[in-house]
């Protein structure tokens, strides 16, 4: 047994002792306890893909498992699922269709999936699919074919064998274009995303445009160049689930990762470069771990449960974006999601101020704020809810989004965030509160889905830069 090991068990069995203590002080103390050791200078600041990311993601899967929930991966008993994270690095991402060159990132992207080759060769667009006859499939095989696949209304769902994407390799063709002008998110989906399949042949993503435009050539050929260098770091988000046996899930997330120790390459305990993200975001964890523990505990709950600590967040939100993107997501019926990103800081700026975003997202989220009590603070309501976080994927995915922030302060990202600056009767107050919240949430049958605008999203940008200070 190594030394992380004992480690982690004191710390489970201090957790274990501290979830005994009932009512507000025991929130309090937990939440002392947990953001304490998840900003602990041993933690290193956190950061995706190193070992103490791992350290963290151990630490919120003990506790996890001491309140009850169900593994993300009932076989392992594991609530870790790991991602890899970080742009693919292409070496090589070319297209040129009868001879006009066109722009890597712009145009088309070899997708994640994408296997490496050079070749020169007709497009079709075939809408018999798949191929009926043998002499169809035997013509296909008998010089190389690029396939375009103009996926229109129909959602892309790679991970389902009987994808067009796989039968078209499937008939032989030596290459697959794809676009779809319906999808919001397919080019994020597909292009420097984390995929859990690799195809045998270059597939391409191309703009909707594009497509257009290669359907009016007559015979179009293409020379298509890839190559990808596929070494990125892992990643873990922490998973854990309370089943109710309930048609709707909802989401409770927030990021555990934070930006480490920049400046030090090999730090030390007491290095100044370490950043501690005691609000950004132990204290967004601490308070997912003990709304997981909250609802593990409830009877007759409508909803399912997912408590989520996403990590990658701050390398671009890639833990939250690879959950939204995965098969298990589509598993799911989900009914909302509820991100907590810095709530640790309860009137540092002298205002006893929580932000709310994302108000446009539902249409009942209005009357649901204005039925709970917030005695402790006052509700600044703020209808967007722009991508700085991550609900954002889940607004893309259309899932009605609900974010609580206690502001951006002074010490954000840098190394004096610290455990002590926390106002942990603040947050106390605020997690009561999102158990009222959460139990009134549930008398909502659906909470529907309303889009939120660009402007909506630019004021709430603007006034997270300015008005929340
Ligand atoms: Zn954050």
């Amino acid at each position: 047994m190594n030394k992380t090991s004992i480690f982690l068990i004191l710390l489970a069995v201090i957790a274990a002792k501290l979830s005994a203590q009932e009512g507000k002080t025991g929130i309090e103390s937990r939440l002392r306890y947990n953001i304490g050791a998840l900003s602990h200078d041993s933690m290193f600041g956190r950061e995706a893909g190193s070992a103490s990311e791992m350290k963290a993601a151990l630490f919120i899967e003990a506790a996890f498992r001491n309140d009850g929930l169900k593994p993300y991966d009932p076989g392992t008993g594991s609530y870790l699922k790991p991602f890899k994270f970080g742009p693919l690095l292409y070496k090589k991402s070319s297209l040129s269709i009868n001879g006009v060159k066109y722009r890597s990132g712009v145009d088309f992207g070899a997708v994640a999936g994408s296997s490496d080759g050079e070749l020169q060769a007709a497009i079709v667009e075939n809408k018999i699919f798949p191929l009926k006859s043998e002499e169809a499939v035997k013509d296909i095989r008998s010089k190389p074919t690029v396939y375009l696949i103009d996926l229109k209304h129909e959602k892309l769902n790679l991970d389902q064998p009987e994808n067009p994407v796989n039968m078209a390799v499937q008939d032989g063709y030596a290459a697959i274009l794809l676009s779809n002008a319906y999808e919001p998110d397919f080019k994020n989906r597909l292009f420097n995303a984390d995929s859990t399949v690799l195809f045998p042949v270059p597939v391409f993503y191309i703009t909707a445009d594009l497509a257009i435009q290669i359907t009016k050539i007559e015979n179009p050929t293409c020379e298509i160049e890839v190559s990808i260098d596929r070494k990125r770091p892992a990643a873990y988000n922490v998973i854990g689930f309370v089943d109710n046996g309930a048609k709707k899930t909802a989401v409770v997330g927030g990021h555990f990762d934070h930006v480490g120790t920049p400046g030090s390459e090999n730090p030390v305990i007491g290095d100044p470069n370490i950043c501690n993200g005691a609000d950004d975001n132990a204290s967004g964890t601490a308070a997912v771990m003990e709304l997981a523990r909250w609802a593990s505990q409830q009877k007759n709950l409508k909803y399912n449960y997912l408590f989520i600590a996403f990590s990658a967040e701050e390398k671009g939100l890639f833990g939250s974006w690879n959950f939204c993107n995965s098969v298990d997501f589509r598993k799911y019926d989900f009914a909302w999601m509820l991100n907590l990103d810095m709530v640790g800081r309860l009137a540092w700026n002298g205002k006893n101020r929580l932000t709310v975003e994302g108000v446009a997202s539902s249409h009942e989220w209005k009357s649901l704020l204005n039925k709970t009590e917030h005695k402790a603070f006052t509700l600044l309501r703020i209808k967007g809810a722009p991508g700085y976080s991550d609900h954002f994927p889940f607004v893309k995915h259309h899932i009605p989004v609900i974010y609580f922030s206690t502001g951006l302060e002074h010490e954000y990202h840098k190394p004096v965030d610290d455990a002590n600056l926390i106002n942990y009767a603040g947050e106390a107050a605020i997690i009561e509160y999102l158990e009222r919240l959460m139990q009134n949430a549930e008398k909502i049958e659906n909470p529907g889905f309303h889009k939120i605008s660009g402007w909506q999203n630019f004021k709430a940008f603007i006034s997270g830069l300015v008005f929340r200070r």
